[in-house]
C-alpha cells in the first residue's frame, strides 16, 4: 500500500513538509567545513559552530517575538511537549496538581497527561463543540485551586481547528496558571508571536515548517513569570542545563532558516494556499453530495481539509487513489479498535446533536488533505479528479459500506 511514486501529488503537509531548498542550502556548511562541537568554546571550529547555533536561536526567537535565551533546542515537538509538561509537573509542588487539556491534543500531550494521572496528578479534558473549537468559559469552569498548567494546541493536526488561545492565556495569567501551547501545526500559518498568543511555554517542530526532521524547540518564558522546568534529559548541561546532549547543529541551522523564511513569507503563503484549499473543497462538496467537513469551517488552518463521506470508508478511499498522497484522519494508533480518528470521534462526544454511531462513522471515514508551500494549481486539479472519481466508484459498489475490515495499515 506504500506509495513510492515520487510523481504522486503530496497532500499530507500535516504529517511532514519537504525541506525548503533555501533551508537545505543554509544547512550544507554544517556537513562540511563547520563541523565543530558548539560546546568546544576554546577553539575556532567550536566557535564557528556556536555562532551558527546562536544565529538560528535568534531566528527562532524573532519569529516568536521572544528573547533568544528563552529558546531551548530539542529533537522535535514531541520532546518539547514532554519537557514543557513533565518539566512543570514533576516539580515537587506540582506532582499532585491539576492539568487541563483537551481530548484532541497530539498523542505526546495525551500520553504525558495519562502518565501524570497514573502518578498522582489530576487531569481535566475540556469538552469541545462539534466544530472542535473550545469555549474559554469551559476552561474557566475546569480550573480548581490546584490547577498548575493548561496545555492546548493552537491548531489541530487532523481537522486544522484553531483554538482561541489569547482568551485562554488571559484566564491563565489572571490566575497565575502556566499555559503551554503546542504550535507545531500553527507555526507555518498563524501568528505565533508571544504578544499574540500569550503562552508561557510554546512547542514547535521543524519538519512541519519546511525544516529538517529531528529538530524542534521549546520557548520557556524567562520573566513575568519565570517558568521553572525540571530537565528531562541530563548530561553535559547544554541548553542552560535544560536539554543535555551535543547540539544538532545542521538541524538547528535548518530550523533557524525555516523560521526566518516564515517571518517574511508565512502570510502570503497562507493567502495563496487557502485559495487553493477553498477551490478543492468547493469542488469536492459540489461533486460529492453528503460530504461532511469535519471541524470548524471558519476557525481552521488555511491548508487543511478533513472530510467524511457517508458510505465510504477512509481506508478504501485512500487505497483507491492513484495520484494523491494523503492520510486518513489519524495514523490509526489503535488498529484493533477500528474506531478511526480519535480526534473526529472526540468532537461528537459532548453533543446531543450527533449520535455515537454517527460520530464513529465520521471518524472511520475521515480523510485529511494538507496543502503546503509547494502545492500548485495543476496538482489540485489532478487531485480533485482522483478524489472524486475514486469516491464515486466506491459509492457505486454495494460492498463499499462494509467497514468491518477497517484496514489501518495505510
Ligand atoms: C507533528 C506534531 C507534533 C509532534 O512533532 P514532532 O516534531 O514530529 O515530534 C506535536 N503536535 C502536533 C500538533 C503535531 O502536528
Amino acid at each position: 500500500m506504500t506509495n513510492h511514486n515520487p510523481q504522486s501529488i503530496y497532500l499530507d503537509y500535516h504529517a511532514t513538509t519537504p525541506v525548503d531548498p533555501r533551508v537545505l542550502e543554509a544547512m550544507m556548511p554544517c556537513y562540511k567545513e563547520v563541523f565543530g562541537n558548539p560546546a568546544s568554546s576554546q577553539h575556532a571550529h567550536g566557535q564557528a559552530a556556536n555562532q551558527l547555533v546562536e544565529t538560528a536561536r535568534g531566528q527562532v526567537a524573532t519569529l516568536l517575538g521572544a528573547d533568544p535565551r528563552e529558546i531551548i533546542f530539542t529533537s522535535g515537538a514531541t520532546e518539547s511537549i514532554n519537557l514543557a509538561l513533565k518539566g512543570v509537573l514533576t516539580a515537587e509542588e506540582n506532582r499532585s496538581g491539576h492539568l487541563i487539556t483537551t481530548e484532541i491534543e497530539h498523542k505526546a500531550v495525551l500520553d504525558v497527561a495519562q502518565h501524570f494521572e497514573r502518578t498522582g496528578g489530576q487531569v481535566t479534558y475540556v469538552p469541545l463543540g462539534l466544530d472542535g473549537v473550545l469555549k474559554p468559559e469551559q476552561v474557566l469552569d475546569a480550573i480548581t485551586s490546584s490547577t498548575k498548567l493548561i496545555s492546548l494546541q493552537y491548531a489541530n493536526n487532523e481537522i486544522g481547528t484553531v483554538q482561541p488561545l489569547p482568551e485562554v492565556a488571559k484566564i491563565c495569567r489572571e490566575r497565575g496558571i502556566l499555559f503551554h501551547c503546542d504550535a507545531a501545526q500553527a507555526l507555518p500559518y498563524l501568528d505565533c508571536r508571544l504578544a499574540t498568543i500569550g503562552a508561557d511555554l510554546v512547542s514547535i517542530s521543524s519538519h512541519k515548517s519546511y525544516g529538517p526532521k529531528g529538530i524542534g524547540a521549546l520557548f520557556a518564558r524567562r520573566k513575568q513569570p519565570r517558568v521553572r522546568l525540571e530537565a528531562q534529559i541530563e548530561g553535559g548541561g547544554q541548553e542552560r542545563g535544560l536539554r543535555s546532549g551535543t547540539l544538532n547543529v545542521p538541524g538547528i541551522v535548518g530550523l533557524g532558516k525555516a523560521c526566518e523564511l516564515l517571518t517574511t513569507e508565512c502570510q502570503a503563503d497562507g493567502v495563496r494556499i487557502s485559495a487553493l484549499r477553498d477551490r478543492l473543497l468547493a469542488h469536492l462538496e459540489e461533486k460529492l453530495p453528503g460530504l461532511v467537513l469535519n471541524g470548524s469551517r471558519e476557525n481552521r488552518l488555511p491548508n487543511n481539509i478533513n472530510v467524511s463521506l457517508p458510505g465510504v470508508s477512509a481506508a478504501k478511499w485512500l487505497a483507491g487513489l492513484t495520484t494523491v498522497s494523503c492520510s486518513a484522519g489519524s495514523a490509526c494508533s489503535n488498529p484493533s479498535s477500528g474506531d478511526g480518528s480519535y480526534v473526529v470521534q472526540g468532537l461528537g462526544k459532548f453533543q446531543s446533536a450527533i449520535t455515537v454511531e454517527e460520530a464513529r462513522s465520521r471518524a472511520q471515514g475521515s480523510i485529511r488533505l494538507g496543502l503546503g508551500r509547494f502545492t500548485t494549481e495543476e496538482e489540485i486539479d489532478l487531485a480533485q479528479k482522483d478524489l472524486v472519481d475514486t469516491a464515486i466508484h466506491l459509492l457505486s459498489r454495494s460492498d463499499s459500506k462494509d467497514s468491518s475490515e477497517e484496514d489501518c495499515s495505510i
